[in-house]
């Protein structure tokens, strides 16, 4: 694996994020609320109709912003400095942090790596 710094993308511009210029940020107080109704539907179990998995509550997006580009600076959110996240070692390090959290997993967290990880392995390939 390589040793590179981690690729942040930011959502809005599609440029990088670097250093304490962004940040990777939830709503957390939406994952809250929004737990109930991804348990509920998890619960009701047995086959579903493709209209019904289109209804699924969908969890709340983590987003990568520059903190120019944050479409609502102000809110309320659970964040972390690109600089903070910015090697493999933080990032795994984040990573068991989230997960301890209740609402973790009415989020995004796992789109979120996937994105970090395609975004910086095609930038190591490409030797930038
Ligand atoms: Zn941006």
């Amino acid at each position: 694996m390589s040793t590179a710094a981690l690729v942040l993308v930011c959502d809005v511009c599609e440029r990088r994020v670097e250093g304490v210029d962004g940040y990777v940020t939830v709503d957390e107080i939406a994952a809250r609320d929004r737990g109930p109704e991804i348990e509920a539907w998890q619960a009701r179990g047995g086959s579903r109709s493709p209209l019904e998995l289109l209804e699924a509550p969908a969890p709340i997006a983590w987003h990568i912003y520059h903190k120019d580009c944050d479409p609502d600076p102000e809110h309320e959110g659970y964040s972390i400095m690109a600089s903070q996240c910015s090697t493999w070692p933080q990032l795994v390090a984040w990573t068991s942090h989230v997960l301890e959290k209740p609402w973790a997993r009415y989020t995004t967290w796992g789109p979120l790596l996937r994105g970090i990880l395609t975004a910086s392995g095609q930038s190591a390939a490409a030797g930038r």
